[in-house]
C-alpha cells in the first residue's frame, strides 16, 4: 500500500521563512475498495442512496430486503438494470444477494445462481427493517444451505437471535449458538456475519473455521452506546454496544486478519423517519464519510497499513472476486481537515456537521 507525500499545488511556503518549507499531507492511494453490505432502496431514495457508494467503492454487495424484497430469480437482473441506471458509472459492480424466505426452494438456488446472485441473505423475523417476512426457524432452511453449499453461493446472516423475552443486548450473543451450528453442518459454505457489533461475534468468528467471516461497519467501529441515547440518527440494529464491545471490534478491523472486512450497511432513512417517536433502523454512511473515518481510526490505532486489507483484499479473496489493485481505479486519502455536511438530500449521514482529519480525493 503506498504511502507518499503530496507535491504539486498543495505545497506552501511559510510566510517569514521563505526559505523553509512545511511537510507535505501524508497520503494513502488505495485501489477502490469493497463495500460488502449496501443498501440501495427503491424509489424516491435509490439515486441518493447509490451515488453514495457508487463513487467511491468499486464493488457494493447489494442487499436484498426491499419492499417489496428480492426473493425470486426474475428480480436480480432487473433490480441490478435500476441500479446500474442510477449509478450512471461504469467502473462500479454491484453484486446481487436474495433475501432467503422460509419458503425459499432449495431447487430456486440454480436459478439465483444463473441469474447473477454470488450471496443469499437470511434475515430474523421482525429484528430490522422489513423483516416481518423473516425466519424463526432455521434448521428448516438446512436444505437450501445444502443447495447454496454445492453452487457456491456465499451465505450472508444478520446475526440477531428471533422470538420474544430475549434482550435487544443480548440477540446477537444468543445467536452465535446458530451461527456455530450452521457452519459446523456445512463446512464448505461460505458464511459472513454481519456487520457484527461485539466481542463474543469476534471471538466465536476467529475460532471458527476458514469458510466463516465478518463484516464490520464504521459506526460500530466509532460509536458506543453512549452516543446512541438520544440520537435517534445513531440508531441501527443491530444496536451499538459497549466500549469493551468496539475494543474488540476495533482489533479484530486494524489486525489485518482476514476473516474481517468493511460493510457499511450505508442505510439512508429521511430525516422525518428518524426524527420521530418511533425511529427507523439504520445509519448512513456514505463513502466521503466512512472513507476518511475509517482512515482516521486506522492511524489513531497506528494500523494504516491494515486499510487496504480491510477495505477490499480480504473481503474480495473471501467473495472469490478479481483483487488485482492495477486493474482497479483508485482514491487517495490525505490528512488535511474535511468538513462533513449536516444533511445529505435530507438525509443526516454519520458524523454530520463534524470536521475530520482526514479526507477523501477521488
Ligand atoms: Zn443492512
Amino acid at each position: 500500500m503506498p504511502l507518499k507525500k503530496l507535491g504539486g499545488s498543495s505545497r506552501k511556503v511559510m510566510k517569514y521563512s521563505p526559505f523553509k518549507e512545511l511537510s507535505m499531507p501524508q497520503s494513502l492511494v488505495l485501489p477502490r475498495p469493497f463495500d460488502a453490505h449496501v443498501h440501495f432502496r427503491q424509489g424516491e431514495m435509490m439515486d441518493t442512496a447509490v451515488k453514495a457508494i457508487s463513487e467511491y467503492f468499486a464493488e457494493g454487495l447489494v442487499m436484498p430486503n426491499t419492499d417489496p424484497p428480492v426473493s425470486q430469480p426474475g428480480d436480480i437482473k432487473l433490480y441490478r438494470a435500476s441500479i446500474m441506471a442510477a449509478a450512471d458509472n461504469e467502473h462500479f459492480h454491484p453484486l446481487m444477494t436474495f433475501k432467503i424466505l422460509p419458503d425459499t426452494s432449495p431447487s430456486d438456488i440454480c436459478l439465483f445462481r444463473n441469474a447473477g446472485a454470488v450471496a443469499g441473505k437470511v434475515y430474523p423475523k421482525n429484528m430490522t427493517t422489513n423483516s416481518h417476512d423473516g425466519v424463526e426457524n432455521y434448521p428448516a432452511l438446512f436444505e437450501v444451505f445444502e443447495a447454496m453449499q454445492e453452487k457456491n453461493l456465499v451465505l450472508c446472516l444478520h446475526g440477531e437471535h428471533p422470538g420474544e423475552d430475549i434482550d435487544t443486548l443480548d440477540r446477537e450473543r444468543k445467536f452465535l449458538r446458530i451461527l456455530a451450528l450452521i457452519a459446523r453442518s456445512f463446512p464448505r459454505l461460505r458464511i459472513v456475519m454481519e456487520h457484527i457489533s461485539c466481542r463474543q461475534s469476534v471471538e466465536t468468528v476467529l475460532a471458527l473455521p476458514e469458510n466463516v467471516a465478518a463484516s464490520i461497519t464504521v459506526h460500530h467501529l466509532v460509536l458506543t452506546n453512549d452516543d446512541v441515547y438520544g440520537q435517534n440518527h445513531h440508531f441501527c440494529r443491530p444496536v451499538i454496544k459497549k466500549r469493551s464491545d468496539r475494543k474488540a471490534l476495533v482489533q479484530a478491523a486494524t489486525s489485518g486478519c482476514p476473516k474481517f472486512f468493511f460493510g457499511s450497511d450505508s442505510a439512508p432513512h429521511s430525516r422525518e423517519k428518524k426524527e420521530c417517536p418511533v425511529s427507523c433502523a439504520g445509519v448512513f454512511a456514505p463513502g466521503i464519510v466512512s472513507l476518511p473515518r475509517l482512515a482516521q481510526l486506522f492511524d489513531e490505532n497506528n494500523a494504516l497499513k491494515s486499510l487496504e486489507r480491510f477495505l477490499g483484499h480480504n473481503g474480495r479473496r473471501f467473495y472469490q472476486l478479481p483483487d488485482d489493485p492495477k486493474k482497479l481505479p483508485s482514491l487517495a486519502l490525505i490528512k488535511e481537515k474535511s468538513a462533513i455536511a449536516s444533511d445529505m438530500g435530507g438525509v443526516v449521514p454519520l458524523c454530520a456537521g463534524q470536521t475530520l482529519p482526514w479526507r477523501l480525493e477521488t
